[in-house]
This record gives structure tokens, sequence and C-alpha cells, in this order.
């Protein structure tokens, strides 16, 4: 909670759908008051305000620090306060370049601290959403840990396991549940191609967890996994790598949002980091398929939102920037379609639109000053034109415009 309040007047606002034109944002408590028309105000012409971004997917239980570390094994020998810290450190990072809800898809009590004393108003920063996994062993969610290690995160075997941990998800505070219909590109040993858990299984977990509350985010990379993950009724797709025309009709027709995750996989099959020869192999024949897949898909409809898998190593906190631009290239979009994919379309896809991504009264004042036009020119939403944001009500990088 805060008490931070302001005022800003004269400048261009584009509201998460459309652009209102001169107008003035005012806000109290964390919460925008009011949005008036206004005279434009000379020596603010360049610049505007939009909402803060919505990352639908992202994962914060990272390295942090300076220098370099290895990813996979930092998490298993850092103890979980300390981590918890660092997913502080991401979370204003991401803030600082304007996105200021995300939703990570693989929480534990480690990603759940830091929501809670972000809420709190221990430190200002983004609003994180929390999503807690239910996978199989050998799915792709064991798999980021090495085979052998003997202390894991938890899985579930059998329909009523996977009740079970569904459970103890909500009993812990989860806002969801992330599952698995597929393999995955950087887990260790397995293949993309497998199965993740029986129709029985993914059953009782949609079912326990729409029962509690909780929107489930299916990660699948094939046809196959995207069958599933509409049989029984998931709340997104995650990658939909394996998203093909059969699959256009039930995506439209439910609005079912994907997140496409294309950074990652560029970055990851084009080796711009260290990643296993494994790993680069099947990241590159994901991104021939999706590549494929995703222009058809795009053009009859389909909605993408934004979801960049952004984990501070392959994709930066701050780089969401960059994969709305990336989306806006391969779908063929406006730059303004891109904006509110990133917008209010990402708020919506997480049940938050009541809260974020527009700009209106009553809503969370999280928004970010940039100069230029990124509804018009969607380039011009980049790191340096960023001159303020504001979460929650309070500034949380750069300053406002006197
Ligand atoms: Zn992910």
């Amino acid at each position: 909670m805060t008490n931070a309040n302001g005022r800003i007047e004269g400048i261009a606002l584009w509201d998460g759908d459309s652009y209102r034109g001169a107008s003035a944002l005012a806000w109290d408590a964390g919460r925008i008051t009011s949005v008036d028309a206004t005279d434009a105000e000379t020596g603010k012409a360049e610049f505007s305000i939009i909402p803060g971004l919505v990352d639908t997917h992202v994962h914060f239980d990272g390295y942090a620090g300076a220098g370099s570390v290895d990813w996979m094994t930092w998490p298993l020998i850092t103890p979980e306060p300390e981590r918890s810290i660092h997913v502080l450190a991401h979370a204003r990072r991401a803030a600082a370049a304007g996105i200021t809800t995300l939703r990570d898809l693989s929480g534990s009590s480690v990603q759940l601290a830091a929501a809670r004393a972000l809420e709190a108003g221990l430190v200002p920063g983004p609003r994180l959403l929390v999503h807690g996994a239910v996978g199989m062993t050998a799915g792709h969610g064991d798999l980021f840990t090495p085979p052998h290690y003997p202390h894991r995160g938890p899985v579930a075997d059998s329909p009523d396991e996977c009740r079970k941990l569904v459970r103890q998800w909500a009993r812990s505070g989860a806002d969801g549940i992330k599952i698995f219909t597929s393999g995955g590109v950087l887990s260790i040993g397995d293949k993309v191609g497998w199965r993740n858990q029986t129709e029985q299984e993914i059953a009782a977990t949609l079912d326990e967890a729409h029962a509690l509350g909780m929107l489930v985010a299916a990660h699948t990379h094939t046809a196959e996994g995207v069958d599933i993950a509409l049989k029984f009724e998931v709340d997104s797709i995650e990658h939909g790598t394996g998203i093909e025309e059969r699959h256009w009709e039930t995506l439209i027709e439910r609005n079912i949002p994907v997140a496409p995750t294309l950074l990652i996989n560029d970055a990851i099959a084009e080796r711009r980091f260290t990643v296993s020869d494994d790993a680069s192999e099947k990241a590159r024949a994901v991104v021939a398929e999706r590549d494929r897949n995703f222009v058809g898909a795009a053009a009859a409809g389909v909605r993408f939102v934004l979801g960049t898998d952004a984990n501070g190593i392959f994709v930066a906190f701050g780089d969401q920037l960059e994969e709305l631009r990336l989306m806006k290239q391969v779908f063929g979009w406006t730059d303004e379609h891109a904006l509110k994919a990133g917008t209010s379309d990402a708020a919506d896809a997480v049940r938050m639109g009541a809260h974020v991504g527009r700009l209106a009264t009553g809503k969370g004042a999280d928004f970010v000053v940039v100069r230029g036009r990124p509804w018009e020119n969607i380039g011009d939403l980049n790191r340096e034109n960023i001159v303020a944001v504001v979460a929650r009500g309070e500034l949380v990088a750069g300053a406002l415009p006197a």
C-alpha cells in the first residue's frame, strides 16, 4: 500500500486502447483518480504517457548480481531468502524498463516472498503474479534440476497427486498453475516431443485449479500438446510452437491468449549465450516450426500477448521492449496492435484488466512516460526513451517531466 500521489498534465496520453490527445493524469494512494483532456503544453510535446507493460511469462528465480554464475546450479545451491532478494532486483530492473506487472510461471516460496514484499510496499516495484508448476517426474519442469540431484521441486504422477499439488499451491498463496503438455528446450535430457502427463492427470489439475479460482497456463511446443491444452480448457498457451491451422478456430472462439516467447528461442537457437548443443539444436527446430505456424495464426486472428520467458540470462528484464518490436514484425501487426498486446490485452490475459493495463479512473497508477509516440511507432519504446516509470503510484525510475 502506498500514499503516493501526483499529477501530470498537458501530455499526450494513450490509454491502453486508443490515443486520447493532450491529457492530465492524477493519482492518489496508488490509484488513478482522474484522466481528463487538457490543452497541450509546450515543453512536453516530445513526451507521452502509456500504461505500464504487462509480461505474462517470466522466470524470476535466478542470479541478478554482477558477473556471471552458472544459471542452472545457482538456484540449487543458494538459500531461498537470498534468492528472494535477487527476485526483487530482477523485478525492479523490469519496472525501470516500464514493465510494471509480471507473471512468474515457475513460482515457489522464493517468488511469493518477493511478491508479498512488493505488495506491502517495502520497496517500490512492479506487481508480481506467481504460478506454481504441476508437472510429472521427467517432465520439462522436473528436468531443470540435474537428474541425480537429490533436492528437487515437487512433481505429481497421478491424478490425485496433481490435485494435491494444486491445493498446496493454493494454500501457499499462488495466483495460478502452470502445466506442461510437451517437453522443452532448456530441460536436460528430454525431447521437445515428449508427452508430459496423461490426460487424466491434466484433467485433474485443470478441474482442481479452476475449482479454486486459479488460471492455468500450459507450456507446449507440439501440435499434440496444443490439442490436449484445448481439450481440457487451459486459460493460456505458452510458447505454442505446435499451433496448427486446425487449432485456430478454437483459439479464436475462446479468445485464448498465446505467449509466443520469440526472443528467447531465437537467442538460444543462435547461441547468443552459452548453451548446450542439445538446447540450441532443440531451439533451432522450435524456431523453424514456429515461424511456419505463427504467421498464419496471427493473420487468422489468434490472440498473441506479451510473454517473453525473461529470466535475466537469455532474455534480460527490459528486453520486453524488443520482444514487442519482434512481435510486430513476425505477426505483421500495426504498432498500436503491438502496444495493446503488451498492455491492455496482456493485462486481460492474466485477469488483471480491472487493475492494470489501461489508464482510467480507479485503475492502478502504473504508467510510463516515454519520449515519442509508441502507438504510432513501437520503436520509440526503447530504454533510452524512457523518461519515468510509476508503479502503484510510486516513481520507480527516472523523473517526471516538470
Ligand atoms: Zn517459461
